[in-house]
Protein backbone atom coordinates (compact mmCIF):
# COMPACT_ATOMS: atom_id res chain seq x y z
CA UNK A 1 0.00 0.00 0.00
CA UNK A 2 1.23 3.58 -0.72
CA UNK A 3 2.08 6.20 1.85
CA UNK A 4 -0.01 9.12 2.23
CA UNK A 5 -0.01 12.11 4.53
CA UNK A 6 -3.25 12.66 6.94
CA UNK A 7 -4.90 15.85 8.54
CA UNK A 8 -7.50 15.54 10.71
CA UNK A 9 -9.75 18.63 9.79
CA UNK A 10 -11.59 20.52 13.01
CA UNK A 11 -13.30 22.46 10.83
CA UNK A 12 -15.29 22.72 7.24
CA UNK A 13 -13.31 25.59 6.19
CA UNK A 14 -10.01 23.56 7.29
CA UNK A 15 -11.42 20.57 5.77
CA UNK A 16 -11.94 22.57 2.31
CA UNK A 17 -8.68 24.91 2.31
CA UNK A 18 -6.43 21.72 2.95
CA UNK A 19 -8.28 19.62 -0.44
CA UNK A 20 -7.75 23.03 -2.47
CA UNK A 21 -4.03 22.94 -1.58
CA UNK A 22 -3.43 19.25 -2.51
CA UNK A 23 -5.95 18.77 -5.55
CA UNK A 24 -4.50 14.69 -5.30
CA UNK A 25 -6.45 14.30 -1.93
CA UNK A 26 -9.43 12.59 -0.32
CA UNK A 27 -11.74 12.70 2.21
CA UNK A 28 -12.36 10.10 4.68
CA UNK A 29 -15.74 9.82 6.79
CA UNK A 30 -16.15 5.87 7.69
CA UNK A 31 -13.54 4.33 5.26
CA UNK A 32 -15.07 1.83 4.32
CA UNK A 33 -14.77 2.13 0.62
CA UNK A 34 -11.87 4.37 0.55
CA UNK A 35 -9.56 2.60 2.49
CA UNK A 36 -9.90 -0.77 0.37
CA UNK A 37 -9.80 1.05 -2.17
CA UNK A 38 -6.22 2.72 -1.48
CA UNK A 39 -4.92 -0.88 -0.16
CA UNK A 40 -6.32 -2.03 -3.83
CA UNK A 41 -4.23 0.96 -5.20
CA UNK A 42 -7.27 1.74 -7.27
CA UNK A 43 -7.22 5.20 -5.51
CA UNK A 44 -3.79 6.82 -4.40
CA UNK A 45 -4.47 9.68 -2.59
CA UNK A 46 -1.41 11.85 -1.60
CA UNK A 47 -2.79 13.30 1.52
CA UNK A 48 -6.20 11.86 3.22
CA UNK A 49 -8.31 14.74 5.07
CA UNK A 50 -10.12 12.88 8.15
CA UNK A 51 -13.50 14.48 8.53
CA UNK A 52 -15.19 12.96 10.94
CA UNK A 53 -14.56 16.25 13.19
CA UNK A 54 -17.10 18.00 12.19
CA UNK A 55 -20.19 19.09 12.86
CA UNK A 56 -22.32 16.89 10.41
CA UNK A 57 -24.41 14.37 12.25
CA UNK A 58 -27.52 16.03 13.23
CA UNK A 59 -30.93 14.72 12.16
CA UNK A 60 -33.82 17.40 12.35
CA UNK A 61 -36.89 17.84 10.05
CA UNK A 62 -37.55 21.03 9.20
CA UNK A 63 -40.27 23.23 9.34
CA UNK A 64 -41.46 22.56 5.82
CA UNK A 65 -41.55 18.72 6.59
CA UNK A 66 -38.42 17.51 5.17
CA UNK A 67 -36.02 15.33 6.48
CA UNK A 68 -32.04 17.10 7.13
CA UNK A 69 -29.44 14.68 7.53
CA UNK A 70 -26.00 15.41 8.19
CA UNK A 71 -23.53 14.19 6.08
CA UNK A 72 -21.46 11.89 8.54
CA UNK A 73 -24.76 10.32 10.15
CA UNK A 74 -23.86 6.99 9.74
CA UNK A 75 -25.53 4.10 8.26
CA UNK A 76 -27.05 2.41 10.93
CA UNK A 77 -28.24 5.52 12.88
CA UNK A 78 -29.73 6.70 10.00
CA UNK A 79 -31.72 3.21 9.56
CA UNK A 80 -33.10 3.00 13.27
CA UNK A 81 -34.00 6.59 13.41
CA UNK A 82 -37.36 6.80 15.11
CA UNK A 83 -38.06 9.78 12.07
CA UNK A 84 -36.46 7.36 9.28
CA UNK A 85 -38.66 4.07 10.84
CA UNK A 86 -41.78 5.46 10.85
CA UNK A 87 -42.07 8.24 7.87
CA UNK A 88 -39.04 6.71 5.51
CA UNK A 89 -39.23 2.90 6.11
CA UNK A 90 -37.76 2.21 2.58
CA UNK A 91 -35.00 4.40 3.46
CA UNK A 92 -34.26 2.50 7.11
CA UNK A 93 -35.13 -0.86 4.99
CA UNK A 94 -32.47 -0.36 1.93
CA UNK A 95 -29.72 0.23 4.59
CA UNK A 96 -30.32 -2.20 6.92
CA UNK A 97 -29.98 -4.59 3.45
CA UNK A 98 -26.27 -3.62 2.48
CA UNK A 99 -23.46 -4.64 3.94
CA UNK A 100 -23.20 -5.75 7.61
CA UNK A 101 -23.75 -4.35 10.84
CA UNK A 102 -19.90 -3.86 10.90
CA UNK A 103 -19.81 -2.23 8.04
CA UNK A 104 -23.07 0.03 8.64
CA UNK A 105 -21.60 1.49 11.94
CA UNK A 106 -18.74 3.15 9.97
CA UNK A 107 -20.36 3.71 6.94
CA UNK A 108 -21.81 7.45 6.48
CA UNK A 109 -24.72 8.89 4.88
CA UNK A 110 -22.19 10.89 2.09
CA UNK A 111 -19.86 7.99 1.87
CA UNK A 112 -22.84 5.56 0.99
CA UNK A 113 -23.30 8.30 -1.80
CA UNK A 114 -20.06 8.83 -2.77
CA UNK A 115 -19.08 4.87 -2.55
CA UNK A 116 -17.74 3.52 -5.86
CA UNK A 117 -18.54 0.84 -8.35
CA UNK A 118 -17.87 -2.87 -7.24
CA UNK A 119 -16.81 -3.93 -10.80
CA UNK A 120 -14.07 -6.34 -10.59
CA UNK A 121 -12.46 -4.60 -13.17
CA UNK A 122 -12.24 -1.34 -12.13
CA UNK A 123 -10.81 -2.98 -8.54
CA UNK A 124 -7.99 -4.62 -10.23
CA UNK A 125 -5.55 -2.71 -11.60
CA UNK A 126 -3.71 -5.28 -14.23
CA UNK A 127 -7.38 -4.65 -16.00
CA UNK A 128 -8.56 -2.19 -18.42
CA UNK A 129 -10.83 0.00 -17.04
CA UNK A 130 -12.34 3.34 -18.30
CA UNK A 131 -13.57 4.82 -15.10
CA UNK A 132 -10.35 4.10 -13.43
CA UNK A 133 -8.27 5.36 -16.10
CA UNK A 134 -9.64 6.98 -19.14
CA UNK A 135 -8.97 5.45 -22.49
CA UNK A 136 -8.07 2.31 -21.52
CA UNK A 137 -11.00 0.56 -22.61
CA UNK A 138 -13.56 -1.73 -20.48
CA UNK A 139 -12.63 -5.30 -19.91
CA UNK A 140 -16.32 -5.97 -18.52
CA UNK A 141 -18.49 -5.63 -22.11
CA UNK A 142 -16.87 -8.46 -23.21
CA UNK A 143 -15.33 -10.08 -19.63
CA UNK A 144 -17.66 -11.86 -17.42
CA UNK A 145 -20.23 -9.35 -16.80
CA UNK A 146 -22.55 -11.41 -14.57
CA UNK A 147 -22.70 -8.69 -12.14
CA UNK A 148 -22.96 -5.48 -14.75
CA UNK A 149 -25.77 -3.16 -15.64
CA UNK A 150 -28.75 -3.39 -18.12
CA UNK A 151 -29.39 -0.01 -17.57
CA UNK A 152 -27.77 3.31 -18.57
CA UNK A 153 -24.55 1.98 -19.76
CA UNK A 154 -22.72 2.38 -22.63
CA UNK A 155 -19.81 1.81 -24.77
CA UNK A 156 -17.30 2.79 -22.16
CA UNK A 157 -18.50 1.78 -18.95
CA UNK A 158 -21.34 -0.93 -17.38
CA UNK A 159 -20.18 -0.81 -13.96
CA UNK A 160 -23.30 -0.61 -11.44
CA UNK A 161 -23.68 2.02 -9.05
CA UNK A 162 -23.66 -0.64 -6.46
CA UNK A 163 -25.51 1.53 -3.29
CA UNK A 164 -28.75 0.15 -1.57
CA UNK A 165 -29.39 3.24 0.63
CA UNK A 166 -29.04 5.34 -2.94
CA UNK A 167 -32.25 3.20 -4.51
CA UNK A 168 -34.44 4.36 -1.83
CA UNK A 169 -33.13 8.24 -2.16
CA UNK A 170 -34.21 8.21 -5.40
CA UNK A 171 -37.45 7.03 -4.78
CA UNK A 172 -38.06 9.38 -1.63
CA UNK A 173 -37.04 12.44 -3.70
CA UNK A 174 -34.07 14.31 -2.01
CA UNK A 175 -31.77 17.37 -2.03
CA UNK A 176 -28.21 16.90 -1.85
CA UNK A 177 -26.27 19.99 0.29
CA UNK A 178 -22.53 21.28 -1.38
CA UNK A 179 -20.38 23.01 0.68
CA UNK A 180 -17.29 24.64 -1.26
CA UNK A 181 -15.58 28.19 -1.77
CA UNK A 182 -18.58 29.45 -2.63
CA UNK A 183 -20.58 28.70 -0.11
CA UNK A 184 -23.95 26.12 -0.36
CA UNK A 185 -25.06 24.93 -3.30
CA UNK A 186 -28.01 22.87 -3.94
CA UNK A 187 -28.32 19.77 -6.00
CA UNK A 188 -31.46 17.79 -6.90
CA UNK A 189 -30.41 13.65 -6.09
CA UNK A 190 -31.38 12.71 -9.70
CA UNK A 191 -29.00 15.00 -10.78
CA UNK A 192 -26.31 14.00 -8.79
CA UNK A 193 -24.94 11.15 -10.30
CA UNK A 194 -23.92 10.93 -14.03
CA UNK A 195 -24.36 8.40 -16.69
CA UNK A 196 -20.87 6.87 -17.47
CA UNK A 197 -21.79 8.02 -21.61
CA UNK A 198 -18.02 8.27 -23.08
CA UNK A 199 -16.38 9.64 -19.83
CA UNK A 200 -17.16 7.22 -17.02
CA UNK A 201 -14.63 8.69 -15.07
CA UNK A 202 -17.27 11.50 -14.57
CA UNK A 203 -19.46 9.85 -11.96
CA UNK A 204 -20.73 13.15 -9.97
CA UNK A 205 -21.64 16.41 -10.11
CA UNK A 206 -19.49 17.00 -6.81
CA UNK A 207 -16.63 19.68 -7.40
CA UNK A 208 -13.33 18.64 -6.51
CA UNK A 209 -13.33 21.82 -4.09
CA UNK A 210 -16.64 20.99 -2.38
CA UNK A 211 -17.63 18.25 0.12
CA UNK A 212 -21.07 17.12 0.89
CA UNK A 213 -23.06 18.86 4.05
CA UNK A 214 -26.53 17.29 3.86
CA UNK A 215 -28.61 15.32 2.10
CA UNK A 216 -32.68 16.87 2.78
CA UNK A 217 -35.68 14.01 2.04
CA UNK A 218 -38.75 15.59 0.50
CA UNK A 219 -41.91 15.27 2.65
CA UNK A 220 -42.68 11.78 3.58
CA UNK A 221 -46.25 10.32 1.06
CA UNK A 222 -48.58 9.66 3.52
CA UNK A 223 -50.38 7.16 3.94
CA UNK A 224 -47.76 5.12 3.19
CA UNK A 225 -46.61 1.71 2.39
CA UNK A 226 -42.58 0.69 1.38
CA UNK A 227 -40.73 -2.38 0.60
CA UNK A 228 -37.26 -3.15 -0.83
CA UNK A 229 -36.50 -6.68 -2.14
CA UNK A 230 -32.91 -7.03 -2.39
CA UNK A 231 -31.95 -9.98 -4.80
CA UNK A 232 -28.27 -11.04 -4.64
CA UNK A 233 -26.30 -14.66 -4.62
CA UNK A 234 -26.42 -14.90 -0.87
CA UNK A 235 -28.70 -13.65 1.88
CA UNK A 236 -26.70 -11.34 3.47
CA UNK A 237 -23.33 -9.52 3.30
CA UNK A 238 -23.60 -9.20 -0.75
CA UNK A 239 -24.13 -6.47 -3.15
CA UNK A 240 -27.72 -7.06 -5.02
CA UNK A 241 -27.95 -8.53 -8.47
CA UNK A 242 -31.52 -6.68 -8.63
CA UNK A 243 -32.87 -4.59 -6.01
CA UNK A 244 -36.53 -2.38 -6.61
CA UNK A 245 -37.43 -0.19 -3.43
CA UNK A 246 -41.21 1.00 -4.15
CA UNK A 247 -43.38 3.21 -2.04
CA UNK A 248 -47.16 3.27 -2.59
CA UNK A 249 -50.46 5.47 -1.03
CA UNK A 250 -53.34 3.44 -1.31
CA UNK A 251 -57.09 4.98 -1.41
CA UNK A 252 -59.10 1.94 -0.58
CA UNK A 253 -57.81 -0.48 -3.59
CA UNK A 254 -56.54 2.17 -6.18
CA UNK A 255 -53.13 3.41 -6.05
CA UNK A 256 -52.68 7.15 -5.77
CA UNK A 257 -48.90 8.06 -5.54
CA UNK A 258 -46.38 5.18 -6.90
CA UNK A 259 -42.86 6.14 -6.62
CA UNK A 260 -40.58 3.29 -7.73
CA UNK A 261 -36.34 2.93 -8.33
CA UNK A 262 -34.21 0.01 -8.93
CA UNK A 263 -30.59 -0.87 -7.71
CA UNK A 264 -27.98 -3.29 -9.26
CA UNK A 265 -29.48 -3.59 -12.96
CA UNK A 266 -27.97 0.22 -13.67
CA UNK A 267 -25.01 2.26 -13.86
CA UNK A 268 -26.82 5.19 -11.17
CA UNK A 269 -29.51 4.79 -9.22
CA UNK A 270 -32.34 4.31 -11.11
CA UNK A 271 -35.64 6.21 -10.28
CA UNK A 272 -38.36 4.78 -13.02
CA UNK A 273 -41.58 7.45 -13.48
CA UNK A 274 -42.86 5.60 -16.62
CA UNK A 275 -43.84 2.57 -14.42
CA UNK A 276 -44.63 5.01 -11.75
CA UNK A 277 -47.45 6.56 -14.55
CA UNK A 278 -48.40 3.17 -15.23
CA UNK A 279 -49.49 2.32 -11.34
CA UNK A 280 -50.89 5.70 -10.56
CA UNK A 281 -55.00 5.41 -10.69
CA UNK A 282 -54.64 1.72 -11.18
CA UNK A 283 -55.71 -0.84 -9.01
CA UNK A 284 -53.16 -2.86 -6.88
CA UNK A 285 -53.19 -5.77 -8.28
CA UNK A 286 -50.63 -7.97 -9.92
CA UNK A 287 -51.21 -7.80 -13.28
CA UNK A 288 -50.59 -3.72 -12.85
CA UNK A 289 -47.53 -4.22 -11.20
CA UNK A 290 -46.45 -6.58 -13.82
CA UNK A 291 -47.39 -3.88 -16.65
CA UNK A 292 -45.55 -1.63 -14.55
CA UNK A 293 -42.11 -3.24 -14.12
CA UNK A 294 -42.04 -4.32 -18.19
CA UNK A 295 -42.28 -0.55 -18.17
CA UNK A 296 -39.19 -0.12 -16.22
CA UNK A 297 -37.33 -2.64 -17.73
CA UNK A 298 -38.63 -1.25 -21.58
CA UNK A 299 -35.22 0.05 -22.15
CA UNK A 300 -32.80 -2.79 -20.56
CA UNK A 301 -30.28 -4.19 -22.68
CA UNK A 302 -27.95 -7.45 -21.60
CA UNK A 303 -24.90 -8.45 -21.78
CA UNK A 304 -23.43 -11.97 -22.55
CA UNK A 305 -23.59 -13.05 -18.94
CA UNK A 306 -26.39 -10.68 -17.56
CA UNK A 307 -29.40 -11.69 -19.32
CA UNK A 308 -30.86 -13.50 -16.09
CA UNK A 309 -30.81 -9.77 -14.22
CA UNK A 310 -34.03 -8.66 -16.23
CA UNK A 311 -36.62 -11.54 -15.18
CA UNK A 312 -34.95 -11.16 -11.73
CA UNK A 313 -35.08 -7.13 -11.80
CA UNK A 314 -39.10 -7.98 -12.49
CA UNK A 315 -39.61 -10.38 -10.06
CA UNK A 316 -37.91 -7.73 -7.69
CA UNK A 317 -40.36 -4.68 -8.92
CA UNK A 318 -43.68 -6.79 -8.79
CA UNK A 319 -42.54 -8.32 -5.28
CA UNK A 320 -41.82 -4.98 -4.01
CA UNK A 321 -44.97 -3.57 -5.49
CA UNK A 322 -46.95 -6.02 -3.62
CA UNK A 323 -45.02 -5.35 -0.08
CA UNK A 324 -45.64 -2.15 -0.32
CA UNK A 325 -49.33 -2.19 -1.35
CA UNK A 326 -50.14 -4.73 1.22
CA UNK A 327 -48.47 -2.65 4.07
CA UNK A 328 -50.32 0.30 2.90
CA UNK A 329 -53.40 -1.64 3.28
CA UNK A 330 -52.27 -2.83 6.75
CA UNK A 331 -51.70 1.02 7.67
CA UNK A 332 -47.82 0.48 8.53
CA UNK A 333 -45.49 1.75 6.27
C1 LIG B 1 -17.57 -5.71 2.82
C2 LIG B 1 -18.47 -4.60 2.36
C3 LIG B 1 -19.78 -4.89 1.95
C4 LIG B 1 -20.60 -3.87 1.52
N1 LIG B 1 -21.88 -4.16 1.12
C5 LIG B 1 -22.71 -3.16 0.72
C6 LIG B 1 -24.03 -3.42 0.31
O1 LIG B 1 -24.50 -4.56 0.32
N2 LIG B 1 -24.79 -2.37 -0.07
C7 LIG B 1 -24.33 -1.09 -0.08
O2 LIG B 1 -25.07 -0.18 -0.44
N3 LIG B 1 -23.07 -0.82 0.28
C8 LIG B 1 -22.26 -1.81 0.68
N4 LIG B 1 -20.98 -1.54 1.04
C9 LIG B 1 -20.45 -0.20 0.82
C10 LIG B 1 -20.62 0.71 2.00
O3 LIG B 1 -21.98 1.05 2.13
C11 LIG B 1 -19.78 1.95 1.70
O4 LIG B 1 -18.42 1.54 1.74
C12 LIG B 1 -20.02 3.05 2.70
O5 LIG B 1 -21.35 3.49 2.66
C13 LIG B 1 -19.09 4.21 2.41
O6 LIG B 1 -19.22 5.15 3.46
P1 LIG B 1 -17.93 5.63 4.26
O7 LIG B 1 -18.37 6.70 5.18
O8 LIG B 1 -17.19 4.51 4.86
O9 LIG B 1 -17.11 6.26 3.05
P2 LIG B 1 -15.53 6.50 2.89
O10 LIG B 1 -14.86 5.22 2.54
O11 LIG B 1 -14.98 7.29 4.03
O12 LIG B 1 -15.57 7.46 1.60
C14 LIG B 1 -16.06 6.97 0.38
C15 LIG B 1 -15.91 8.08 -0.66
O13 LIG B 1 -16.73 9.18 -0.30
C16 LIG B 1 -15.97 10.36 -0.18
N5 LIG B 1 -16.62 11.13 0.90
C17 LIG B 1 -16.92 10.70 2.15
N6 LIG B 1 -17.60 11.65 2.80
C18 LIG B 1 -17.73 12.70 1.95
C19 LIG B 1 -18.36 13.98 2.04
N7 LIG B 1 -19.01 14.39 3.14
N8 LIG B 1 -18.33 14.79 0.95
C20 LIG B 1 -17.70 14.40 -0.18
N9 LIG B 1 -17.08 13.20 -0.32
C21 LIG B 1 -17.11 12.37 0.74
C22 LIG B 1 -14.56 9.89 0.13
O14 LIG B 1 -13.59 10.85 -0.26
C23 LIG B 1 -14.48 8.62 -0.70
O15 LIG B 1 -14.19 8.94 -2.03
C24 LIG B 1 -20.12 -2.54 1.50
C25 LIG B 1 -18.82 -2.25 1.91
C26 LIG B 1 -18.00 -3.26 2.34
C27 LIG B 1 -16.61 -2.93 2.78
Amino acid sequence: MRTFAFTRASSLEQALTTRRAEPASAFVAGGTTLLDLVKLDVMRPARVIDINALPLTLVERLADDRLRIGALVTNTALAHHPEVTANYPLLSQAILAGASTQVRNMATTAGNIMQRTRCPYFRDVAAACNKREPGSGCDARHGINRMHAVLGGSDDCVAVHPSDMCVALAAIGATLTLHGPRGEREIDFADFHRLPGTSPHLEHELADDELIVAVTLDPPLEPLGAAYIKLRDRASYEFALASAGAMLSLDEEMIGEARLALGGVATKPWRCHEAEAILEGQPADRAVFGQAADAALADAEPLSHNAFKIPLARQAIVRALRDAARAAKEGHP
